[in-house]
């Protein structure tokens, strides 16, 4: 029997490959002795000789993309490689005492990082993280742990990680990555939302036991019940092929989806759209039949590099999705960093409550520069297809005013410059804080159209922060409060001829669903792998049936009675 892990289904899906173990945390050696030095030696020079293979790599990479001078760090991590003082030392020391090479490794750059660290001269001191980087390094190639550059990993695997950041996410070479498993996490953790745009079968928060798990052993990842098998039996394997065929059949048959209308059986419309974070996931979007794009989460586009992308390169990609989508709607978000999504080189403050901090539009409105740039990439870009502009995370009117007259202001200073930009461009706004959600009828009279990004509402709402999986109990799609929050924004949107949407994971979750349409949502936005259940789903219900139902569920006392009901009525429905 395998041993077993259960975590949160965050991306579905099956795989099975080995295991590629990431190490995020400082490790530290325990002391071990060795019978033979000589063969520790040994496998210490061949650490080495891994890590400067790694480095040169590296080297070359960041050359391409940052240039020589960026590069030469990599240099200076070369020559600690060759420093004879760190190789004799930790040499001897295996020789002499026959301990393990990870431990004499590790004391000796302690030592090394020490004596640095006391140095007046500023540029020797920072040679102290360089060592410690470098002996890292060696010390993963003697463990047989992945380094971290994840554009590198070239065999077939599945990634087992502490947590994976979304720039880690954004990096994994998706021609070798089966999937992943994480021990924290949540289902809308960004590195979660990610591997469903991906379309990557993912399970996060799995629980310390990930930590067990060692580099090349088989896993089993069961992305459909969150469960991961390490090391699974003859027999455990034949079954889960088996699943992961008959997962792969269900995927086909729901093809006959793709080029259809969203539409209720009693012949009531609504759109269903797709979330997008990188470019490539446009095409994605287009297989699975996405008749618009609901959310195109531009901070992604800022992350996994150095600096900040210039508005030439923006404006091209924002051009390549307009056309990619060649007329059907594009609702672009302005930059949302902050939160889980760090921007490392634009050296924001620390704080102690991020999701409660300068994240998204507060950020753009304190740094112009970066919030124009971008803006002006988008009208820009505008006349190539159907661009509506969204921000986000805004709790107070005077914030969408703030943003829609900075953008007013480029808009004419463009065309005043005889820049060309498409006439009418929607603005509209995400309801994710309650204070918006509540005063949605203030907010209705100013903003083209809504969409409710439920991630942030629910935490917000619950007072229970996305990312920690022990108050994830929490996270409650729907509980009555959400759902009335919801009928508000809608209703307040309707009465001024306004559309919402909600482009939050709850879009795609088939138990919403019915309860959204019941609500008179205009337009359901989702990761690309979720857009043809839900089709099929919505073709099998009666609209004018689930506004009565959903207004029911409305005055049930909580999420587990609103739960049970949906799937109860559902399952009536099919059997009558
Ligand atoms: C949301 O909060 O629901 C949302 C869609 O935005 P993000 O997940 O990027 O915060
Ligand atoms: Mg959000």
């Amino acid at each position: 029997m395998a041993k077993q892990l259960q975590g949160i289904a965050a991306s579905p899906g099956l795989a099975i490959a080995r295991a590629v173990v990431l190490d995020a945390e400082a490790y530290v050696p325990v002391r071990g002795s060795v019978e033979q030095p000589e063969r520790e030696v040994a496998r210490f020079r061949d650490a080495i000789r891994q890590a400067q293979a790694e480095i040169e790599r590296i080297r070359a990479v960041a050359e391409e993309k940052l240039g020589a001078e960026k590069a030469a760090i990599f240099e200076g991590h070369l020559l600690i490689l060759e420093d004879p003082d760190l190789i004799e030392t930790v040499e001897e020391r295996i020789r002499e005492e026959a301990v393990n090479a990870e431990y004499a490794l590790y004391e000796a750059s302690q030592t090394f990082i020490e004596a640095l660290s006391q140095l007046e001269d500023e540029s020797l001191r920072e040679r102290a993280a360089d060592v410690r980087d470098v002996s890292g390094r060696v010390i993963n190639a003697l463990r047989g742990v992945q380094g971290g550059d994840l554009s590198q990993l070239a065999e077939e695997c599945v990634i087992v990680a502490p947590d994976l950041t979304p720039s880690d996410t954004a990096q994994l070479n998706l021609d070798v990555v089966r999937g992943f498993v994480t021990e924290i996490g949540s289902r809308t953790s960004h590195s979660a939302i990610m591997a469903r745009s991906l379309d990557i079968p993912a399970i996060v928060g799995a629980g310390a036991g990930v930590r067990d798990i060692a580099s090349g052993s088989v896993v089993v990842l069961d992305a459909v019940e969150g469960v991961l098998l390490v090391d699974p039996s003859p027999e455990e394997l034949a079954l889960y092929q088996d699943k992961k065929a008959q997962y792969d059949r269900r995927k086909a048959e729901l093809r006959q989806w793709a080029g259809r209308a969203s539409v209720s059986a009693d012949g009531h419309r609504v759109e269903i759209a797709a979330n997008i974070g990188k470019l490539e996931d446009v095409q994605k979007a287009l297989d699975n039949g996405a008749e618009a794009i609901g959310l195109f989460r531009t901070e992604f586009l800022y992350m996994g590099r150095s600096d900040l992308p210039t508005e030439e390169e923006q404006f091209q990609s924002y051009k390549y999705v307009l056309e990619k989508m060649a007329g059907k709607p594009v609702v672009i978000r302005t930059l949302d960093i902050g939160g889980d999504k760090e921007l490392p080189y634009m050296d924001l403050p620390k704080e102690s409550n991020p999701f409660l901090g300068q994240r998204a539009l507060r950020l753009c409105l304190e740094r112009p520069d970066v919030f124009r740039t971008q803006l002006r990439a988008l009208l820009r870009a505008s006349r190539y297809g159907n661009l509506k502009i969204m921000f986000p995370m805004i709790a107070v009117l005077e914030e969408l005013q703030e943003a829609k007259k900075i953008l007013a202001e480029e808009k004419r200073q463009l065309i005043a410059s005889g820049v060309e930009v498409a006439d009418s461009i929607e603005v509209g706004m995400m309801i994710e804080i309650p204070s918006a959600a509540v005063s949605a009828d203030l907010f209705a009279k100013e903003a083209d159209f809504f969409s409710i990004g439920t991630n942030d509402l629910i935490q917000y709402t619950m007072a229970a922060d996305r990312m920690n999986e022990t108050v994830s109990y929490l996270y409650q799609p729907y509980h009555p409060s959400i759902l009335r929050l919801i009928r508000h924004v809608i209703d307040a949107a309707r009465a001024e001829g306004k559309w919402v949407g909600v482009c939050g994971e709850m879009a795609g979750d088939l138990t919403a669903i019915p309860l959204l349409l019941g609500l008179g949502l205009h337009e359901f936005s989702m990761s690309a792998g979720s857009i043809l259940p839900a089709r099929e789903l919505i073709g099998s219900l009666s609209f004018g049936d689930w506004q009565s139902l959903s207004k029911q569920a409305l005055s049930l006392r909580g999420h587990r009675e609103v739960q049970s009901f949906v799937q109860e009525q559902l399952q009536r429905r099919v059997s009558v």
